[in-house]
């Protein structure tokens, strides 16, 4: 393994792992390269699994499954507690690394490493609550007893846009649940798994409960899992391209799939909207982690009696802010993390441009050395203009007037995604009416951040398919067992 020296100024060497986690041992080599983008320069180098390394990891994961099916809740739930608190007594090192790895700044890494811990606090919680029924049936021919079984061998496949908190989302119900998990970080962030394999290591998970492999071919390992029938389901959160893909491949074997997919979040600002707590919730929802969020706001739908106000204020807000290196305490708006990135969004913003929208900030990637895009505000941006139907996944706001209710509503539908949206409005009435007519599987009134490991989230549409956190995420590893009982 390498590390670049910077690295080690900035993170607790007991963290730094990049070998393949599998069976409860760490397999040291190398071949992925991380890179710092702030600068372009390598960070580290991790190792790349083959298809035989990974058949090992579905191998320790069935070794491992039958004695944590069988570990009383109580213990698995202890495990998972300790192991958010030693996320928790390493945040700072855990924020570092994914300020480090993801450029993201690191209020927002500060922000993902105590969202992440939370997911092994909550589910170590539902540990213990795993929901029976038993009823009569209605003829009162017998009776119905309802038991979940933890679902078996689970896939997990993550972003890099939360490298920690993507992880924990899945891990932290799926050992909940009692299943043993295969987990594949995204090659661009794979430091900060590793550093929460150790803990969770530290933390009393049994060897081959929890394995971690990086990979050059996500694709090859992926489908040689898949095709294994010990492997009963994969949880993915990535694109939405990617995710059609993985359906199609795991309808071969027939295996359950979660799926937290892209978003094109609208942000609807109606005449009444208190204009100063709109803004601050717009600078949320489009600036954390630098626009690379699923949830953030991609489309601004202000109407015309407040356009003009909203815009003004957004382009001084988004002047205002310190763009530079993730891990600069400084920093507001970090880079983003590749250039293909950089050069998607200056694709979008030079059609809409093209187009006829006018940018009142930004609007051009910067030219450093590192992948910086500035905050950008657009206006005057045609409806249909591609901007408005991909995923930015950046520092872009483009903002469309609009006139009436009905008008706002048939633009943020006008989309094949639906994973979050906002609304508003001081007239609380008037935004669950419009929010009811939103095809949305999250939506937030006026507040600019919806996520919480206490709720469900997730999307409709080609958002998703299941949801993670809440009640419901530990369901979705496990299945229902039907006992007709009669006595
Ligand atoms: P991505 O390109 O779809 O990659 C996601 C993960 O899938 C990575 O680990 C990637 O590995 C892996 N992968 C790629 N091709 C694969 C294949 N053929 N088989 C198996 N795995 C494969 O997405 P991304 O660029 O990392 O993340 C951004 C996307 O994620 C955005 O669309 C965003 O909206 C979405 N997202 C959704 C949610 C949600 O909860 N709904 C949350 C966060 C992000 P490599 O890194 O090795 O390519």
């Amino acid at each position: 393994m390498t590390f670049h020296a910077k690295f080690s100024g900035y993170a607790d060497p007991a963290l730094h792992a990049a070998g393949l986690y599998i069976g409860g041992k760490w397999q040291s080599g190398s071949g992925i390269t991380v890179l710092d983008p702030s600068t372009g320069n390598l960070l580290a180098e991790v190792a790349d699994a083959s298809i035989e390394d990974a058949q090992r990891a579905v191998d320790a994961a069935h070794a491992a499954a039958a004695g944590w099916r069988a570990t009383p809740a109580r213990q698995r739930s202890e495990i998972l507690r300790r192991w958010y608190q030693l996320m928790t007594q390493h945040a700072e090192e855990l924020a570092t690394l994914i300020a480090l790895e993801n450029g993201k700044a690191l209020v927002d890494a500060r922000g993902e490493v105590a969202y992440a811990a939370e997911f092994f606090r909550w589910y170590a919680e539902e540990a213990t609550r795993i929901p029976g029924e038993f009823r009569r049936t209605p003829s009162g021919s017998h009776n119905i007893l309802v038991d979940h079984e933890p679902i078996g061998i689970a896939v997990l496949i993550t972003p890099w846009n939360f490298p920690a908190a993507m992880a924990t989302r899945k891990i932290g119900p799926a050992l909940a649940a009692g299943c043993t998990v295969i987990l594949k970080p995204a090659s661009e962030t794979p430091l900060t798994a590793y550093a929460m394999a150790r803990l969770g290591e530290e933390a009393g998970v049994p060897p081959g409960v929890v394995n971690v492999l990086t990979t050059s071919n996500p694709g090859g390992i992926t489908n040689a899992m898949l095709a294994d029938s010990r492997v009963r389901k994969l949880s993915f959160t990535g694109s939405t391209g990617v995710g059609r893909v993985l359906l199609a491949e795991a309808a071969k074997s027939v295996v359950s799939c979660s799926m937290e997919l892209g978003g094109n979040a609208p942000f609807i600002v109606f005449d009444d909207a208190d204009l100063e707590a709109a803004l601050d919730g717009a600078m949320i929802a489009k600036m954390r982690n630098a626009g690379e969020a699923c949830t953030a706001a991609n489309r601004f739908y202000v109407q015309a009696g407040i356009h003009d106000a909203f815009v003004a204020g957004l382009t001084a807000r988004m002047m205002s802010l310190k763009i530079g290196p993730g891990y600069d305490p400084e920093t507001q708006c970090g880079p983003m993390i590749t250039q293909n990135a950089v050069r998607k969004i200056d694709r979008l913003v030079s059609e809409a441009l093209a187009a006829g929208a006018r940018a009142t900030t930004g609007g051009k990637p910067l030219m450093e050395n590192g992948y910086f895009y500035p905050p950008t505000v657009l206006e005057n941006v045609p409806v249909n203009a591609s901007i408005a139907r991909e995923e930015i996944f950046g520092p872009v706001a483009p903002v469309y007037k609009f006139e009436s209710d009905d008008e706002a509503i048939r633009l943020a539908n006008n989309t094949e995604y639906g994973l979050a949206a906002y609304i508003y409005s001081r007239d609380l009435n008037r935004a669950m009416k419009v929010g009811k007519r939103i095809e949305t599987g999250m939506l937030g009134i006026n507040r600019g951040l919806m996520s919480d490991p206490a709720a469900p989230f997730g999307g409709v549409k080609q958002s998703g398919l299941g949801r993670e956190g809440g009640v419901a995420g530990i369901l979705e590893f496990m299945e229902p067992k039907y006992y007709a009982v009669d006595y």
